[in-house]
């Protein structure tokens, strides 16, 4: 059986996590430069704000039920994202990082399921105060559909029996199956195919001819059949993920370096079609039993030779010589549609970038390696983003750690 672990409202979460003080308060995190509401908790939602409105039309709103505002902080958000992950490798034999808050989790083998699944949400909580929801099913797009009705629930449901997964099949309309776009929903729809119970009558050379391998692929995932090399793209909104395992395990920092180029190469290459920029990298390099991660923020971008910079520079803080990989792994998040604004910007600054950054590799390499280093904050206050309302970083930058004050 395989689980699908999602984080709840997972920004609004992460601000949340210190800040008891706004259990129950509603809570929005904006875009880069403070343009856009890009994430909001249900307490927000209920007043009527959307995720795509813009901060300052949406004002009102905000300040006369005291919403709480945050500038989007992905040093926190990818930190905490990580120790979430990393919560899931001591209670599963296999991740699999599907996006900044969702991850699928190898669960064969294990008894009592709900019991577990509950024991995963507890943990989580627990070692890092974000709620989660589950599902869980015999293939990973019955597990999505799963975690979809579980958020309706009390945060988590099993599908195992066969009645059980026929009414959550009723339950699912095909616009909110798994890779199906918005295209191919008007399309279903137009032809009476209205939830996933409706999809999977389809005989499948039909679907095949309609929607290709990938729909086919899906139908055969609900009616209970994994599908090994069933990859989705993950929503642009969730970030961008390109991974390889290693033929065979590898210790050269020059061939990771370059494994991980060409990883960058193919993110950056999925950015430009959604004709999005990023403002967060993460590497991770994996060994046996063993997964360290390293992020930075950036000023947003789609220009590959600075994403390729960002993930070498972090690539070298994980890496030792001691162990042999097998796995490297880059993430872009923070992504958000290009803007007139954001082009213009760049083309201004495009020969001041690349000023900085070849000072940058001029002054590391006469002084000595992380003399000057991409720090999230450090970047940040350089290229000037406007983030008036950021949190502070309270698990990655030591003056802003929490205290405790015992009496
Ligand atoms: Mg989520």
């Amino acid at each position: 059986m395989i689980g699908l672990v999602d984080c709840q409202s997972f920004y609004c979460s992460c601000e949340r996590a210190f800040r008891p003080d706004l259990m129950d308060t509603p809570i929005i995190v904006l875009s880069n430069n403070d343009h856009w509401i890009i994430a909001l908790n249900p307490e927000a939602k209920a007043l009527g704000l959307k995720r795509g409105l813009r901060f300052k039309d949406s004002r009102s709103i905000i300040d006369n039920n005291n919403v709480v505002f945050f500038s989007s902080n992905y040093t926190l958000y990818n930190d905490i994202s990580w120790r979430v992950m990393e919560t899931l490798r001591d209670l599963s034999p296999k991740v699999e990082i599907y996006s900044i808050d969702e991850a699928f989790i190898d669960l064969s083998g294990f008894k009592n399921l709900k019991a577990y699944g509950d024991t995963i949400r507890n943990t989580i909580e627990r070692q890092t105060r974000i709620p989660t929801t589950i599902g869980i099913a015999s293939t990973k797009s019955l597990a999505k559909v799963a975690q979809r009705l579980a958020k309706q629930k009390d945060g988590s449901l099993i599908l195992d029996m066969p009645d059980v997964i026929s009414s959550a099949l009723a339950a699912t309309p095909v616009k909110d199956l798994w890779g199906v776009g918005s295209s191919y929903a008007k399309k279903l729809e137009f032809a009476g195919v209205r939830t996933a119970a409706d999809f999977i009558k389809i005989p499948g050379w039909i679907v095949k001819k309609e929607m290709t391998s990938v729909g086919w692929m899906l139908q055969r995932e609900l009616k209970g059949i994994p599908m090994a090399d069933l990859t989705v793209d993950v929503n642009p909104r969730k970030g961008i993920i390109s991974a390889r395992q290693f033929r065979s395990p590898v210790r050269d920092l020059h061939i990771i370096n370059e494994a991980i180029s060409y990883y960058a190469e193919l993110a950056v290459e999925k950015l430009r079609k959604q004709v999005c920029t990023a403002n967060s990298v993460t590497i991770s390099l994996e060994t046996f039993g063993r997964v360290r991660h390293v992020s930075s923020e950036i000023h947003p971008t789609d220009y590959l030779p600075d994403i390729i910079a960002v993930a070498k520079t972090l690539l070298k803080k994980i890496y030792s010589s001691e162990f042999e990989y097998w796995r490297t792994t880059i993430f872009l998040f923070g992504i958000e549609p290009v803007s007139g604004r954001q082009i213009k910007f760049f083309d201004d600054n495009n020969s001041k970038k690349r000023y900085l950054i070849k000072r940058v590799d001029e002054i590391n390499d006469k002084y000595g390696q992380h003399t000057i280093h991409p720090c999230a904050s450090e970047f940040r206050e350089d290229w000037g983003m406007r983030r008036n309302y950021l949190s502070p970083n309270y698990t990655t930058r030591m003056k802003d750690f929490p205290i405790a004050h015992i009496f």
